[in-house]
C-alpha cells in the first residue's frame, strides 16, 4: 500500500471490486486477465460473440502457460478464469467503480462507447481509456465526468509487460491520477505518469524511431536483417525495429505517426512513404501474414 496517496484516492481504489473492460480484443483480453489474476471480478464487454470466444480462449491459453511455467497454480488459474464473465452489451457495466475502454482506435467509435459507459458506471466511479494516441482530454468530453476520466495505457502483451502509462487529461483530478497509479501497482504493474500530449511518452519516442528504420530501409542504408540486428546488438533492444513494427501492426504505426504529425505540426513526424505503400497493399505485419518479414 502506498503511503503517499490521499485518503480519497485510497478510498477510491479500495472501492473497486468489479471492473468492466469494454472491447475483448488483443488489449481487452490481456487487461481482463491481469485484473482477474489480481482477485478482481471482471466483466468483458464486446458485441461480437466471436471476439468474446477468442478472448476466453486466449486468456485460458495464457493462464495455462503460466501454470506450465510454475508461475501460478492450476487452482489459481481456474479461479482467475472463473472471475471473468463475458457479455455483449454496455448494461453489463452497471454500477462498476472502474471501467476501461479498449475498443479500436477510432474516435467516433470511442465517443459512442464512452457515452454508453458513462450511463452505466457508478456515479463515483472512474472511466479509463487504453487509447494509444487519442487525446485523453478530448475523449473525457464524451463523458459527464472529465475529472474522473484518465488514460491507462497498457502495453502488449499485457500479462508480460510491466509498464502502465498513466495519462492525466486536462481536467483529471489528482485523486483519480493517484488512484490509477495505486490500482496499477495492485495489478503488479509499474505505472509512470505522463501529460496529455500526442503519443504520451512511449509512442512519442518509439514511433519516430521505427519511422527512421523504415526510411533507412527505403533509402537502402542496410538490409532489413542488418537494421534489426544493429539495433539488437548495438542498443540492447530485444527486437529489431522492423520486426517490432510487424508485431505492432504497420497500420497502427502509420496511425500513430499521422497523429503525431497532425497534432504536433512538425514535419519530422511525416510517415515514411514505404510504410504508406505497405499499408495500402495490405501488408500489415504479423496479423496479415506479411510485413517487413514473411509470416505465411
Ligand atoms: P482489437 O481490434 O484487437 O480489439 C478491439 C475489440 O473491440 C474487438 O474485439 C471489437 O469487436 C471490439 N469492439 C468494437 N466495437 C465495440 C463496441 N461498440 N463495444 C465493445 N467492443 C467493441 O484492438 P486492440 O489492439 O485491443 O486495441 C484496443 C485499444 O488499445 C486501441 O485504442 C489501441 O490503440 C490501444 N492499444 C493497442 C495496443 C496494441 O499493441 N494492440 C497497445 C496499446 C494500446
Amino acid at each position: 500500500m502506498s503511503a503517499s496517496i490521499s485518503e480519497q484516492a485510497q478510498a477510491l481504489v479500495n472501492s473497486v471490486q468489479r471492473v468492466a473492460i469494454v472491447g475483448a480484443g488483443t488489449m481487452g483480453n490481456g487487461i481482463s486477465q491481469v485484473f482477474a489474476q489480481s482477485g478482481y471480478e471482471v466483466v468483458v464487454i464486446d458485441p461480437v460473440d466471436a471476439a468474446l470466444e477468442r478472448a476466453r480462449g486466449s486468456i485460458e491459453t495464457s493462464l495455462g502457460r503460466m501454470v506450465k511455467k510454475e508461475k501460478m497454480t492450476s487452482a489459481d488459474a481456474e479461479s482467475a478464469l472463473g472471475r471473468i464473465s463475458f457479455e455483449s452489451g454496455p448494461e453489463a457495466a452497471a454500477g462498476v467503480q472502474w471501467a476501461i475502454e479498449a475498443v479500436p482506435e477510432d474516435e467516433k467509435l470511442k465517443e459512442k462507447v464512452l457515452a454508453a459507459l458513462d450511463e452505466q458506471v457508478a456515479e463515483t466511479g472512474v472511466i479509463a481509456t487504453n487509447t494509444s494516441s487519442i487525446s485523453i482530454t478530448r475523449l473525457a468530453n464524451f463523458t459527464s465526468r472529465p475529472q474522473s476520466f484518465v488514460g491507462m495505457h497498457f502495453m502488449n502483451p499485457v500479462p508480460m509487460m510491466k509498464l502502465v502509462e498513466v495519462i492525466r487529461g486536462h481536467r483529471t483530478s489528482d485523486d483519480v491520477v493517484e488512484a490509477t497509479v495505486e490500482l496499477s501497482r495492485r495489478l503488479g504493474k509499474e505505472p509512470w505518469e505522463a501529460a496529455d500530449y500526442p503519443g504520451f511518452v512511449a509512442n512519442r519516442i518509439l514511433a519516430p524511431m521505427l519511422n527512421e528504420a523504415f526510411f533507412a530501409l527505403m533509402e537502402g542504408v542496410a538490409s532489413r536483417e542488418a537494421i534489426d540486428e544493429v539495433m539488437k546488438l548495438g542498443m540492447g533492444h530485444p527486437m529489431g525495429p522492423l520486426a517490432l513494427a510487424d508485431f505492432i501492426g504497420l497500420d497502427v504505426c502509420l496511425n500513430i505517426l499521422e497523429v503525431l504529425q497532425e497534432e504536433l505540426g512538425d514535419p519530422k513526424y511525416r510517415p515514411c512513404p514505404l510504410l504508406r505503400k505497405m499499408v495500402a497493399a495490405g501488408d500489415l505485419g504479423r496479423k496479415s501474414g506479411r510485413g517487413f518479414y514473411d509470416y505465411s
